[in-house]
């Protein structure tokens, strides 16, 4: 069977120095917040070009706890695609505030800015929610259209988030994300790009007191230098806010410092393996991926459209290849999110491309006999 992400692959490359690095943690001890984590911090907002990180429990985490430091809950309106991971709308409810499904680009599969403008300004006009927050998604690896969402979003007040746990690394026009968005959030999910050995995540920003509430938040709401409650008491149990308990593992830090001082590599390995797929493919499929001009993507996900895609599927699965569907029911289809508001005219886009995506086996370890196996596979698929 030929894996979908081959992280055993990775893990060859990679064993005596990240065995090395979780033994330095088993030596010194500081399981939570060691010293790794600040390490690590540092260097993942030197990667992509932002002043901070913080670093928090998975990827989830990372976009509730922007919502929660800017004060946003019940009455707000949070904009999002509805073709993404649940994480994407799940985190306004728990503010309580409501999540409002925008539509998405049948090119590129990320948020469509005219879709986007459209919503805010029915939901403006109806007068029941307040819009607050977008959260666009750099959905298979790609960046959405910052250009146009961070203009909506200055026209209309509203903060950006830019969810990257798929697209952490990519780049639009040479840029990182963060150049446009407010917050930039990802995951270290073993699967995701750049990924852990468990669960993780992280939150990149340029606005330090954004930061430090945040980091308050991520330990229980602890007392930080800006509360002016320090006083000599272990702040840890001063308490300004009710947070929550989300941080990253030092030993999930350990392991990340080495996997990112082979991801600038890894992101490279991934561009021609993306481009043959492309070659082999383009005919036969109904749409091969389309990146947004100006745009590099760290390919989280091929996905290809095909017009019978179970079958190709069940074809692809007695030749020994792996496929995934991401994402068979969008999010607005979904029974908790049903009731929630969507824009204008709803989302066909979401809805036609969630019957025809399959994503085939990505990572930045396939070698070019496995691909041409998959590719073969893929066309000798009459459906
Ligand atoms: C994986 C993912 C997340 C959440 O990550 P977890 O670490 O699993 O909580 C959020 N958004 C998107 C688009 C994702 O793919």
């Amino acid at each position: 069977m030929i894996p979908f992400i081959d992280l055993a692959a990775q893990q060859a490359r990679l064993r005596p120095r990240i065995d090395a690095a979780i033994a330095r943690v088993l030596a010194h001890g500081a399981y939570v917040m060691g010293p790794e984590v600040r390490e690590l911090e540092s260097r993942l907002a030197a990667f992509c070009g932002a002043k901070l990180a913080l670093s928090c429990a998975n990827g989830t985490d990372a976009l509730a706890l922007p919502l929660m430091a800017w004060g946003v809950g019940a009455g707000d309106a949070v904009f999002c695609p509805s073709f993404t991971f649940a994480a994407t709308p799940e985190v306004a409810p728990w503010t309580g505030a409501e999540p409002v499904f925008v539509d998405i680009r049948p090119d590129t599969y990320t948020m469509d800015p005219d879709h986007l403008e459209e919503a805010i300004e029915a939901i403006q006009a109806e007068g029941r929610l307040a819009p607050k927050v977008v959260i666009a998604v750099d959905l298979f690896g790609q960046p959405a259209d910052y250009h146009r969402i961070s203009q909506i979003c200055r026209r209309h007040g509203l903060k950006l988030i830019a969810d990257s746990a798929q697209g952490f690394g990519c780049t639009l026009d040479g840029q990182h994300p963060i150049r446009w968005a407010d917050v930039v959030t990802t995951s270290f999910f073993p699967a995701k790009p750049l990924g852990c050995y468990g669960d993780g995540g992280a939150v990149l920003t340029d606005d330090a007191d954004l930061w430090e509430r945040m980091d308050s938040l991520r330990i229980h709401g602890k007392a930080v230098p800006s509360d002016g409650l320090v006083n000599g008491h272990d702040p840890k149990y001063l308490n300004a806010r009710v947070g929550i308990n989300s941080r990253l593992d030092t030993i999930q830090a350990a392991i990340l410092l080495e996997k990112l001082s082979v991801f600038e590599d890894e992101i490279a390995r991934r561009q021609p393996i993306a481009s043959h797929y492309a070659e082999g493919l383009h005919d036969v499929c109904l749409q091969t991926p389309i990146v947004i001009s100006g745009g590099r993507s760290t390919w989280a996900q091929y996905v290809v459209e095909h017009r019978s895609r179970d079958g190709l599927a069940e074809h692809l699965k007695t030749r020994g290849i792996p496929t995934a569907v991401y994402y068979p029911v969008p999010m607005h289809r979904q029974r908790p999110y049903a009731g929630f508001a969507q824009g204008p005219g709803g989302l066909p886009v979401s809805d036609a491309k969630s019957q025809t995506v399959i994503a085939l086996p990505m990572h930045a370890y396939l070698d070019p006999e496995v691909q041409d196996e998959i590719i073969e596979g893929v066309r000798e698929f009459n459906g």
